[in-house]
């Protein structure tokens, strides 16, 4: 029998008393690797008695003592980014440069965290009124928690839980059931770097624990990242309870293709963030408009799309790992079946694909299809595996009307050595992180992550300053301070203009 993964309830690593568990699988070989409890609702509420209490403490430390828990936790991170990675690699299954690159981003934000003094900074106005100064103070919410998905199961909790409990929450999280590990080794790193006890819950589990999370009426705020039909269950039950949501949800990212753009450049950006990771990337490129005469590119872009190929995260050699699970797998396997069958012309089809030694493993070779158009369910779905799908346009204009009537708005890339046609879909183009022959464009902790449409739901986004405005309230003051030696100062009116 596999170990069971942990819950952090009050400073301990617990087992769950729940007798439910799921396995957690390894995806190239279907090892069991450990069971994850689903936590049973006792120890939810555990969680956050514990966390609350808690929350009444930290909030009362200094600035600069929140902060430098932020710095000490970086510099265990560092140290301890390849074991973390390979965590990862095993749970997940991606490449260990994917994996390593999975922890080093999560580790920018916790850098980000670190400006902490500043970012809790407010504003002030003085003479509002004669001798009346207004400031304003930001102070955290109280208990709030986060909901992961699978695809970055280092970068997205450290998107949540350092900002968070550096602004002076406490914080659940919930990692996803299917790669849990990683998650208890940062909670570790965490304690270790001197968070006091109860500050960090971690609880186990799926849709019956994230609505126990969402219900609870002593959680202020809730962070989710996963699937558009999840983000707004999650938005809208969270709402209804009257907790603030940030839901960052699926996505149809577009690049546009245009005659005049780098051929090598384009062709090896889109392999890259079309198969890079199996294309289990929120912000993965999964349908090319070609503009044109670039639809001759399509020859190319097969061949280079052909020497991409999965494999283990032990072998160096290998572009990307497995699909996640099964039935992932087999959903992807049918969606590009139905391609075939709607008329679109498959260039590349990697559903038979097997990799020798690892029979066992959720194997998708680089998969191209071209002449999509927007009715066949392989270009509406969000398909997470590295199938890439090409529609043509015959202008700039046309391929932003094409990608701005999708519902979704996560990121959107242009390829042109044209600063004009640059310029016009920078504006017009109706996704939240735009690529100039970038492909997938995500800027760094200090901005936010601005997905848009049906790609995120809420209002405040993740990090950067909107995420320090999303764990905290906004209070402001108002002061009057007679002055015994100003004759004027006791006959002073305020005027509330
Ligand atoms: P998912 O929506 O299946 O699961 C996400 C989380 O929600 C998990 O913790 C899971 O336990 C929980 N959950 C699942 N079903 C639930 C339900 N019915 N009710 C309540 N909670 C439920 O997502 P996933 O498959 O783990 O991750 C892949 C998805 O995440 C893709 O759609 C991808 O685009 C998206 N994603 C988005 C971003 C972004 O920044 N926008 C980043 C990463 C991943």
């Amino acid at each position: 029998m596999a170990a069971h993964v942990p819950l952090l309830i009050n400073g301990r690593f617990i087992k769950s008393r729940s007798k439910q568990t799921l396995p957690v699988i390894n995806p190239t070989n279907q090892k069991i690797l450990a069971e994850v409890p689903l936590t049973t609702p006792a120890e939810i509420n555990a969680a956050v008695r514990g966390a609350q209490e808690a929350q009444r403490a930290w909030r009362e430390e200094s600035l600069p003592t929140r902060m430098r828990l932020m710095l000490e936790y970086q510099r265990l991170l560092k140290n301890n980014l390849l074991p973390l990675a390979k965590i990862v690699a095993e749970d997940n299954g991606k490449t260990l440069e994917d994996a390593k690159g999975d922890v080093f981003r999560g580790i920018e934000v916790v850098e980000f965290a670190c400006s902490l003094p500043t970012l809790m900074m407010g504003e002030t106005a003085e003479n509002v009124a004669k001798g009346v100064d207004t400031y304003s103070i930001r102070q955290p919410l109280g208990v709030c928690a986060g909901i992961c998905p699978f695809n970055f199961p280092v970068m997205i909790p450290l998107w949540m839980f350092p900002l968070a409990t550096a602004c002076g929450n406490a914080f659940i999280l919930k990692p996803s059931e299917q790669v849990p590990l990683a998650a208890i080794r940062l909670a570790e790193l965490f304690m270790q770097a001197g968070a006091p006890k109860g500050l960090l819950q971690v609880v186990h589990g799926g849709k019956e624990q994230v609505d126990a999370l969402l219900t609870h009426p002593d959680i202020r705020a809730l962070s989710f990242v996963g699937s558009v039909a999840v983000g707004r269950h999650v938005y809208e039950t969270g709402c209804r309870h009257h907790k603030r949501v940030n839901a960052l949800a699926g996505a149809k990212n577009h690049m546009i293709v245009m005659p005049d753009a780098d051929k090598n450049q384009t062709i090896n950006a889109l392999v890259g963030a079309s198969c890079g990771a199996a294309g289990q990337r929120c912000m993965a490129i999964s349908a090319a408009v070609l503009v044109g005469k670039t639809r001759q590119w399509l020859p190319d872009i097969t061949r280079a799309m052909k020497n991409a190929q999965p494999g283990p995260w032990k072998n160096p050699k290998a572009d990307f790992g497995p699909i996640i699970n099964k039935i992932s797998l087999e959903r992807i396997r049918y969606l590009i079946a139905e391609g075939k069958k709607s008329g679109a012309q498959c260039l590349l089809d990697g559903s038979k694909c097997k990799v020798t030694g690892y029979e066992k493993g959720n194997w998708l070779g680089p998969t191209l299809f071209a002449k999509v158009t927007p009715d066949m369910s392989i270009y509406k779905e969000e398909i997470f595996g590295p199938v890439l799908v090409t529609l043509e346009a015959p202008s700039l204009e046309a391929a932003i009307e094409l990608i701005n009537a999708d519902p979704r708005g996560n990121g959107a890339a242009i390829f042109t050595s044209s600063g004009a046609a640059a310029r016009r879909f920078q504006h017009e183009i109706e996704a939240g992180q735009v690529g100039i022959n970038v492909p997938i464009p995500v800027a760094l902790p200090f901005f936010s992550f601005t997905g848009w449409k049906d790609s995120f739901y809420g209002d405040l986004r993740t990090y950067g300053k909107q995420g320090v405005m999303f764990y905290t309230e906004t209070k402001t003051v108002t002061t009057r301070w007679l002055d015994s030696n100003k004759k004027t100062a006791a006959n002073m009116t305020i005027r509330l203009k």
